[in-house]
């Protein structure tokens, strides 16, 4: 069904700046009435939704071009498929759950926005794979599986046909590191690059989604590209969320009302996502491109590079990964989100696996040593093959990369602003 002219845009609310170029995009769009019950799929989705904009009010990273998260939540319900698609606004929200308390309709809608971001994950990844590992466990845990077991084989194959070793040798006998090199240096270029050419398809296809029916000068593109170097290292966007303090007295005003918010504190957010964040980039970085230099049998001093390095990005690792899980188990299980505890469960067990092929290592218990490497690579590779492209990791690019187009946008917008398509003017 196409969406007549006087349908209000979801962004028109009273006192809001008119939308020109959206609505006039809206006048010729049509209406999906699937999308609501896709999304759901994804995860809990509230449509008791009054329109009434508080939650963009108390939303401190909503702005006059970036209303969030009212308009994106209304373009689902009025099932506007190619605008939801298009929308940036759900990569910009950071998760603090002010909205879900601001909303008198009780409807969670930073609850809502995540489901949105997996909806859209699912939707920037062309081989349908993320679409079905988002929506479904058995999917999920049957690609994890089907990567583990492959690993697996691969680990029996080297070993006796490759370094052609018997049976009893292969569980009985720890062979030196070198033996291993270059041919796991290899294994682990391929075993980064899978996920880089996937979430490099990925990223083209959200450019295609979000921005290919501007037409925005490639120039713009190129003028804002720092910014996703900046968003990358600094992940400055969640900082802008409003002092701890001021949530948690707004949750204890709802407790003592005997309310419940749906949402929970994080105490120091932005540090541990940002530690979480560095420690894994650190590792892929060194394991990605200085394996020789990490992976040796020689121990080296506590204090040497190789080994501080390793500790350090090792333990931002473990300190943010214990907290979320820590924090998701407690939460009951009606209110987990859908697969809360697999991403940060994977990037757990791969920090403590390194941490004991470590320990075996320094005791010098060789064969030990050997099955807990084989154990890490296990843990490890279906954790990067799978979750990095096609699970919710592949947030680490989405986020920056929806600033970044949100940036070249309002570039083109101050430049051209008829051509502006989803960037919102003002027309008084
Ligand atoms: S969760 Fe926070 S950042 Fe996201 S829309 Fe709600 S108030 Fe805004
Ligand atoms: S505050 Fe609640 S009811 Fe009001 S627009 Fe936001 S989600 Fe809808």
């Amino acid at each position: 069904m196409q969406l007549a002219s006087s349908t209000p845009s979801p962004g028109s609310v009273a006192g809001e700046p008119a939308h020109s170029a959206t609505h006039a995009r809206l006048e010729s769009e049509w209406l999906d009435p699937t999308l609501l019950a896709d999304v759901r799929r994804h995860g809990r989705f509230d449509a008791h939704c009054l329109n009434c904009g508080g939650c963009s009010v108390a939303c401190e990273l909503s702005d006059e071009s970036l209303t969030l998260p009212r308009r994106p939540l209304r373009g689902v319900l009025l099932g506007l498929k190619a605008t939801t698609r298009a929308s940036l606004e759900p990569w910009v929200c950071h998760d603090c759950g002010d909205c879900a308390i601001a909303c008198p309709q009780k409807a969670n809608p930073a609850e809502s926005m995540r489901t949105l971001r997996r909806y859209l994950t699912g939707q920037y990844d062309f081989t349908g794979l993320s679409r079905r590992i988002l929506r479904s466990k058995a999917w999920h845990l049957g690609a994890l599986g089907v990567v583990f077991a492959i690993v697996l084989a691969l680990l029996v194959v080297y070993h006796l046909y490759w370094a052609e070793l018997t049976m009893t040798d292969f569980v009985g006998t720890a062979l030196p590191m070198e033996h291993m090199f270059p041919k796991i240096k290899y294994f682990t270029w391929i075993v980064y690059g899978i996920p880089l050419v996937f979430l490099t398809l990925h990223a083209w296809r959200m450019q295609r989604l979000t921005m290919g029916r501007l037409g925005v000068p490639l120039r713009h593109y190129f003028m804002e590209a720092w910014m996703i170097f900046v968003q990358v290292v600094t992940q400055k966007r969640m900082r802008q969320c409003p002092a701890e303090q001021r949530r948690q007295r707004a949750l204890e005003l709802f407790k003592s009302e005997g309310k419940e918010a749906g949402v929970h504190l994080v105490p120091r957010r932005w540090i541990k996502h940002w530690l979480m964040a560095a420690g894994t980039m650190a590792m892929l970085v060194i394991t990605g491109l200085f394996l020789a230099w990490f992976q040796t049998d020689a121990v080296h001093a506590w204090y040497h590079p190789q080994r501080l390095l390793g500790y350090v990005a090792t333990a931002c690792i473990l300190w943010a990964t214990t907290d979320i899980l820590v924090r998701r188990a407690r939460t009951p299980r009606a209110e987990r989100r859908p697969n809360a505890l697999a991403m940060p469960l994977l990037l757990w067990l791969t920090a403590v696996s390194g941490i004991v092929v470590h320990v075996v290592r320094v005791l010098g218990l060789e064969l030990t040593t050997h099955y807990a490497y084989a154990a890490h690579l296990l843990i490890t590779v279906p954790m990067v093959v799978v979750e990095l492209p096609f699970g919710e990791w592949a947030h680490m690019i989405d986020r920056p990369l929806a600033l970044y187009f949100h940036a070249v946008r309002l570039r083109a917008a101050a430049e051209q602003p008829s051509e502006a398509g989803l960037v919102p003017v003002h027309t008084s």
